[in-house]
Order: structure tokens, then C-alpha cells, then sequence
């Protein structure tokens, strides 16, 4: 990312993993065909009008599909509010506080841009700004942000833009593909954005203003802690549903209960924020599946335990196929793996059946898969497996193993990273 002063000063700042620019319309797709593969039933065209509440509780939408009008109710034991900035689920539970800085913007899409490569700009002005996204095939997404009170200028667009020191001269206005689209005003959040039985995500939470360009990530993201919160308190409200313990309401809507935090410890979401604060290494953990085949799942939790006897010890969840190999197999092989390594520890986290395709490596003499590449590989016996929760901590006395000068793959707040010296 490239941003301008009003001087003309500028500053470039390449992110450490990865960053992206694509259409929107692109990245709907993908979010979509996501959504479908993990089993969730799509409808498009349809757009939430109002809640409906059941027992005090919202218990789910009265949703209109904008194609021939027809209403139906869809009922929810949890509603979640992601539909944006002008969120009908934040206002209908009275959520949304606006807040400076009161500003609008006007975006468009223009092919063949002067100059423009693989870099995101920002143009600083006096008042305002404007951001540049390439987007792939020669169109870049332009974004004039002005406040709000001087909105009218968005009227004349590219005059406006002509305004930037940084930006003057590379639009041509007749090579436009998508007209002038304005929204804002900008700057609203939630208090708390959650009410019994439904809760906000994304710009329907807050959002604060498109310089700071965090939106889809915290979208993302806030989707991504929702999800975890939802799905455990679902669980647990089964459970004690099963046991005979809370009446379920008519029509199946369920209140959210506050956690329990003295008896049972920090919600998940909460035990990952701070987990996650924890930088590690990353690990593909192999061992032979109790048939004989090559087996291996990617691991952070590899942690060193003791000297004399050298010991380490990793975590593995109950649920995984890594889990019956580890308590029948007496051997297991911590790969760590490099900072070129990424895709194999996504290969290695992911639940498909035949993790190894594509991936070369070599057996040691107990047939336990050294990947290559590498930056150390460190062989285990197996001594102990103590239960721990929902996972059983196996510890290994170290047998062996091999190092590499290649620099390491990070793991900190979910996502890679790399070492900077
Ligand atoms: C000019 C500009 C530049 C930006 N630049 C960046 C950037 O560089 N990087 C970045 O990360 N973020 C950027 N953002 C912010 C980013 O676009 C948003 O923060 C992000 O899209 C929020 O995601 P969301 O899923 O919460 O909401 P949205 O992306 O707005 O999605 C909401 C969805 O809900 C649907 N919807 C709306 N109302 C209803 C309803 N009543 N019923 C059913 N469905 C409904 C909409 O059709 C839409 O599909 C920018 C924003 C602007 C305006």
C-alpha cells in the first residue's frame, strides 16, 4: 500500500503475508460457494425486512424476496445481523450510533489507469481522499471520500480526482466500466452488538471509515468469533436440553445465555483471542495410521517439557484421525516447517482424506514421513498420553532428528506470518 501526503510525500508498506484486490462481485462468489460447501443453504434476491420476536427473544426475519415481493418468516434459534452498513437487523434492535468523522464516498471502476500496479494507493488531500485498488485485468477501483458535508463534489467525479497531485491525469473518464456508485455516510457502531437471540457482524456492528481499509477483515473475522460462539452455545444448549434442563420455547427460538465464566472458564472465542496472542511455529505431526498408511496433521502446540529425558509434548483433538493413530502408534515425527511452507500446513489442517497428494517427503526407519523442505525435523517415542479436555497431550522422548538453516513459518493471531530478522 502506497500512501500520499498532500505534500506529495509518499510512503509504501508491503504486508508481511499477503494482501488482495479483486471485484466484488468476484469475492461474493467466492464467500458464497464457501457458505454452500460447508452445508449452508443460500437465497439470494431475498432481503430481511423485520424481526420477530418469540418468548422476548428475536426468533427470527419476515424476509421479502425482492424478485415477486412474497413475505415469508424464517425462523432462528440465532439471527446474525451481517448485512452491512445500512443493517436492517441494527436498526430494527435500536443498535446503531453515528459517529464522526461524517463522510461519503463515491467509487468507480476505470480500465487502463497510468500507472498503476500491484500496489493499493491513498491520496491524502485537504479535505478528503482517494484510494486506488487494482482489480485484475487493466480496472482499478477508484474511491473519492469526501465529508459529508461537501458531498456534492462527487458530482464531478474526475474533475475531483484531477484535484490530487498523485492522481491527476491518470483517469481517463471515458474508459469508466462501472458507473459512480456513492454510500456512507461512514462511522456507526454498536454499543454491544448483541441482543437475546441475535447479534451483529461486519459493518452491521461498526465501521469506521474506508481509510483504515480493515473492513473486510474484521467482517471476516467477526464472522469467524461469531460462528465459534454460536455453534458452542448451540452445543451446550443442547446438551442441557437433552438432560432435561431449560424448557425449549414454541417455535424453536432460543435466547443466547450469558456465559457461565466462574465454573467454566472464558467462552471460546475469548480462549482464542488470548491463545492467539501466542506466536508459534508450525508443525506438520506425522505418524502411520493404525493400517499402515502415512497419516500427518498440522500442530502449533509442540512444546518442549523437559531436558533429562529430552521430552516434548503436542495436543491432539479427540475427534481427528490423528488421534486414533497417535494412542495405537508408538512412533510420531514433528515436522517444522519453513516459511515456504504455508500451503502444505493448510494442506495438512484441511479435512480431506489423502493429506500427502503432491507432497514429497521420505520415510524414516519406522516409515513416519519426513516432509522436505523443512527447517527441522525432530523423531519421538511415544511415553505418555495424559487427557486433557476435549484433546489428549501425548509426550515423546525425542529419538532423533535434523535441522536446516531455512527460515521458519509463524503462526500468530490465526493467520502466517514470517520472521522479520
Ligand atoms: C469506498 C470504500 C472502500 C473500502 N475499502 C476497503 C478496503 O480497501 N479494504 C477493506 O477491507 N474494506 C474496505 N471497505 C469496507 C468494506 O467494504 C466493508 O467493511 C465490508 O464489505 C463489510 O462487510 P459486511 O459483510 O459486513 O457488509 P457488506 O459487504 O456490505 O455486505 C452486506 C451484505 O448484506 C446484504 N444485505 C443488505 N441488507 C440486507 C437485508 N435487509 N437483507 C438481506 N441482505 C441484505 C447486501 O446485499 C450485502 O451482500 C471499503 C468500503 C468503502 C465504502
Amino acid at each position: 500500500m502506497k500512501v500520499v501526503a498532500p505534500s506529495g510525500t509518499g510512503v509504501v508498506g508491503r504486508f508481511d503475508t499477503f494482501s488482495f484486490a479483486l471485484s466484488r462481485t468476484t469475492f461474493d462468489c467466492i464467500l458464497r460457494d464457501a457458505a454452500e460447501a460447508a452445508g449452508a443453504e443460500v437465497r439470494e434476491g431475498v432481503k430481511a425486512e423485520e424481526l420477530i420476536y418469540e418468548g422476548g427473544a428475536v426468533g427470527g426475519v419476515v424476509a421479502r424476496a425482492t424478485g415477486n415481493g412474497k413475505r415469508e418468516t424464517l425462523r432462528a434459534r440465532v439471527v446474525v445481523g451481517a448485512d452491512g452498513l445500512r443493517s436492517v437487523v441494527a436498526r430494527r434492535l435500536g443498535k446503531v450510533i453515528r459517529t464522526a468523522p461524517y463522510r461519503v464516498a463515491f467509487t468507480a471502476h476505470v480500465a487502463d489507469a497510468c500507472d498503476v500496479d500491484d500496489l493499493g494507493e491513498m491520496h491524502v488531500g485537504r479535505p478528503g481522499y482517494v484510494g486506488l485498488g487494482p482489480i485484475g485485468a487493466g480496472v482499478t477501483t477508484v474511491a473519492l471520500v469526501l465529508p459529508l458535508a461537501e458531498a456534492r463534489r462527487g458530482e464531478r467525479f474526475f474533475d475531483e480526482l484531477n484535484r490530487f497531485p498523485g492522481v491527476a491525469g491518470r483517469f481517463d473518464p471515458r474508459r469508466i466500466v462501472r458507473r459512480v456508485l456513492a454510500t456512507g455516510p461512514f462511522a456507526r457502531w454498536s454499543r454491544r452488538p448483541a441482543a437475546n437471540g441475535a447479534l451483529l457482524v461486519g459493518d452491521a456492528a461498526d465501521f469506521f471509515d474506508p481509510f483504515t481499509g480493515q473492513g473486510i477483515y474484521s467482517a471476516l473475522r467477526g464472522a469467524e468469533l461469531a460462528t465459534a460462539a454460536i455453534v458452542d452455545t448451540l452445543h451446550r444448549q443442547l446438551h442441557s436440553s437433552a438432560r432435561g434442563a431449560g424448557a425449549r420455547r414454541a417455535g424453536g427460538a432460543r435466547p443466547v445465555s450469558p456465559p457461565d465464566h466462574a465454573s467454566r472458564g472464558v467462552e471460546p472465542p475469548q480462549f482464542r483471542q488470548l491463545l492467539g496472542r501466542f506466536a508459534t511455529g508450525v508443525t506438520v505431526l506425522t505418524s502411520r495410521s493404525p493400517n499402515g498408511e502415512p497419516i500427518g496433521m498440522t500442530a502449533n502446540s509442540l512444546a518442549s517439557v523437559s531436558l533429562e529425558p529430552p521430552l516434548v509434548l503436542v495436543s491432539v483433538e479427540k475427534r481427528h484421525d490423528m488421534h486414533t493413530a497417535m494412542e495405537k502408534g508408538t512412533h510420531f515425527v514433528f515436522n517444522i516447517l519453513s516459511s515456504e511452507q504455508e500451503a502444505l500446513s493448510r494442506a495438512f489442517a484441511a479435512s480431506e482424506p489423502d493429506r500427502f497428494r503432491g507432497v514429497s517427503y521420505r520415510e524414516n526407519q519406522r516409515g513416519i514421513a519426513i516432509l522436505d523442505g523443512v527447517v527441522a525435523h525432530i523423531e519421538c517415542e511415544k511415553q505418555a498420553a495424559v487427557p486433557g479436555g476435549d484433546h489428549t497431550v501425548f509426550i515423546g522422548l525425542v529419538v532423533g532428528g535434523d535441522v536446516s538453516d531455512r527460515r521458519p513459518l509463524l503462526y500468530y493471531r490465526g493467520g502466517y506470518a514470517g520472521l522479520s530478522r
